[in-house]
C-alpha cells in the first residue's frame, strides 16, 4: 500500500510570521490525520521557524530546491546538508518554474536528485509537458526524457526513496486541472516506465503525485485513479482551510 502524500509548495510567498500563522492553522486542523503524509515547503527564510513548530507533529518539512554541492563558493545556493540541518526531509526538484525561469536542465536536475538522496532527503521530482508539447502529441516523449535523464545513473534501491510529481505545465497556477483520466494516463505511463527501467518493486512502491490547480473540489476524483498517490499543491496550499480541505478530501 502506498501512503498518500499531500505536499504544499508555497513558492515565493509568505513572511516568517505569515508562515507560522498558516502552519499553526494546519496543526490545529490536521492533528488527527495519520493516513496521509503531509508536507509543507515554505520559503528558505521560514524553514527554521517552521521546523521548530512542527517538531513531533504529523507535518513534515520540505525545501523548494537544492544544489548538488555540500558547501563552497556558490552564492545564492543551498546544500542538502544545510536542508537536513534545518529539519527538511524532502526537496522539490525540477519544478517547471525552475526549468523555465532559471534554466534548469534535465542534467542539473539529475545532479540535484543524486545529491539530495546522498544526504537522505527525499526528492519530489517534478516532470510534465507544456501546452505546446501536449498539443504536438509529445507528452509521453517529454516525460520519458525527463525521467530517463533525471534519474540517469541512480541505483534501483535509491529510487525507493523518491517521490515523482507529474505536473502538466499548462495546469500549474492556471485553474485548468488535467481531468482525472488525463492525469491517470500519464501516471500509468510513468509507472510502466518504472517497471521497464527500474523494477516492479520500485514501480509498486514509489508514490506519484499529481500537480496542477488541485483544489478541495477536485482532489477526491483525482485520488480515485489507480496511479495517483497524492498531490503537489501550489496556490491552494497558501490558505489553511483550502489545504486542510484537500488533505481531508484526499482520504478515501
Ligand atoms: C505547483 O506549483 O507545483 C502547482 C501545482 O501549483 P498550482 O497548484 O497553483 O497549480
Amino acid at each position: 500500500m502506498r501512503k498518500p502524500v499531500i505536499a504544499g509548495n508555497w513558492k515565493m510567498n509568505k513572511t516568517i510570521s505569515e508562515s507560522i500563522e498558516l502552519v499553526n492553522g494546519l496543526k490545529r486542523e490536521l492533528i488527527d490525520i495519520q493516513e496521509v503524509e503531509i508536507i509543507v515547503c515554505p520559503v528558505y527564510t521560514a524553514l527554521s521557524d517552521i521546523s521548530d513548530l512542527i517538531v513531533d507533529s504529523n507535518i513534515f518539512l520540505g525545501a523548494q530546491n537544492v544544489y548538488w554541492k555540500t558547501s563552497g563558493a556558490f552564492t545564492g545556493e543551498i546544500s542538502p546538508l544545510m536542508l537536513k540541518d534545518v529539519g527538511c526531509k524532502y526537496a522539490i526538484i525540477g519544478h517547471s518554474e525552475r526549468r523555465k525561469y532559471f534554466n534548469e536542465s534535465d542534467q542539473s536536475v539529475n545532479k540535484r536528485i543524486k545529491a539530495a538522496l546522498r544526504e537522505g532527503l527525499t526528492p519530489i521530482f517534478c516532470v510534465g509537458e507544456t501546452l505546446e508539447e501536449r498539443e504536438a502529441n509529445k507528452t509521453t516523449d517529454v516525460v520519458k526524457r525527463q525521467l530517463s535523464e533525471g534519474l540517469e545513473g541512480l541505483e534501483k534501491e535509491a529510487l525507493l526513496n523518491l517521490i515523482i510529481a507529474y505536473e502538466p505545465v499548462w495546469a500549474i497556477g492556471t485553474g485548468k486541472t488535467a481531468t482525472p483520466e488525463q492525469a491517470q494516463e500519464i501516471h500509468g505511463f510513468i509507472r510502466s516506465w518504472l517497471v521497464e527501467n527500474c523494477s516492479e518493486e520500485v514501480a509498486e512502491s514509489l508514490r506519484i503525485l499529481y500537480g496542477g490547480s488541485v483544489k478541495e473540489t477536485n482532489i477526491k476524483e483525482l485520488m480515485q485513479q489507480n496511479d495517483i498517490d497524492g498531490a503537489l499543491v501550489g496556490g491552494a496550499s497558501l490558505d489553511s482551510s483550502s489545504f486542510v480541505g484537500i488533505v481531508k478530501n484526499s482520504l478515501g
